[in-house]
């Protein structure tokens, strides 16, 4: 792997510079050996290495640091990988054969039903929308089913490429390359706001894309949520729970430049003329496949039924789940 520029970086949402640290150098080394070791517990004996690797291995490199905005709660890598060096992680095709575009495409439109569903109750209706980092087309797909008229907009050539196979419309680029004078009913960003390098010009950019009415919805992890279970799985007695929490998460290593909260996304949604109508607060979907042993894919299905049980009982706040879903509209008054 080449080597990495990094530099010391303000907040992205509210540009303050104070922070409390929420994990330093050594603890996220701590959090990548533990993640191995959670890993190597769960897969059955004859897992190919490879696999395993896919588990334990990172679409990002981990961070150096991780740190807390004291004035709007973003949680944030600082320092930071330069810009740059991530469009290249995100454009690069690594040779992702057919045969395994496929399968995600197939596992992805299965879960991205709950969006698809969601999106459509919010809206009362299907109508015109526009997926920013569409990938395979998954919940293009999901949402066609459901009567919607959705295209992508992806760097990525060889999963657009596969999308379009599927007959659905993808631009290859950024949400730069979408004329400005189009105009879409929904504008989502699921699980990728998180990874880009300018979040705050995506969210202005969707909302001069959105028709009288329209939505912007978006998926993030939630960063408050990582803050909260890593102190948890500090020590104590409940420490392997957190612990498990953050991993079956994909949270564990904040694989991630943004760990967006409830607060610090209101503030850039506000920024944008944007007001947040529904949070629905959620866990990861289901990660356990053939390799994983029985006891883990147990333990996978009772934590995260746990956190669905306490969001549900009220137990515990929206926010605190490991995966924040928000829709925002242009507030009437506006
Ligand atoms: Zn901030």
């Amino acid at each position: 792997m080449p080597s990495i520029a990094y530099e010391l970086a303000r907040c992205h949402v509210c540009g303050g510079a104070d922070t409390d640290e929420v994990a330093d150098a050594d603890e996220v080394r701590a959090e990548v050996e533990a993640l191995w070791a959670f890993h190597t517990r769960r897969v059955a004996g004859a897992t190919p290495p490879e696999k395993l690797l896919d588990r334990a291995a990172f679409s990002e490199p981990p961070p150096v640091r991780v740190v807390r905005c004291r004035g709007c709660g973003l949680v944030y890598r600082n320092p930071q990988e330069r810009a740059e060096e991530l469009a290249e992680i995100y454009e690069a095709d690594a040779g992702v054969g057919d045969d395994v575009l496929r399968a995600l495409f197939e596992n992805q439109r299965r879960s991205y039903r709950a969006q698809a569903r969601r999106l459509t109750r919010i809206a009362d209706a299907a109508g015109s929308g526009l997926e920013v980092g569409s990938y395979v087309g998954a919940f293009l797909d999901a949402a066609r089913s459901r009567g919607w008229r959705f295209e992508g907009v992806d760097v990525n050539q060889g999963a657009s490429r596969f999308a379009r196979a599927q007959g659905l419309t993808v631009t290859i680029g950024t949400i730069d390359e979408v004329p400005a004078a189009r105009r879409f009913d929904a504008v989502a960003v699921w699980n990728c706001l998180d990874q880009l390098p300018d979040p705050r010009h995506v969210i202005q950019r969707a909302r001069s894309l959105l028709a009288r009415g329209g939505i912007v919805a978006v998926r993030v992890p939630n960063g408050e949520a990582y803050a909260r279970w890593r102190d948890a799985a500090e020590g104590g007695r409940t420490a392997p729970i957190a612990r498990a929490v953050l991993a079956h998460n994909n949270l564990l290593t904040f694989p991630y430049r943004y760990g967006f909260t409830l607060r610090s996304l209101r503030r850039l949604l506000r920024d944008a003329g944007l007001g947040i109508t529904h949070v629905y607060g959620d866990t990861l979907v289901p990660v356990a496949d053939e390799h994983t042993r029985t006891w883990a894919r147990v333990e996978e299905r009772a934590v995260k039924g746990m956190l669905r049980a306490l969001r549900t009982l009220r137990l515990t706040p929206a926010t605190a789940l490991p995966w924040l879903e928000v829709y925002a509209t242009v507030p009437r008054a506006a």
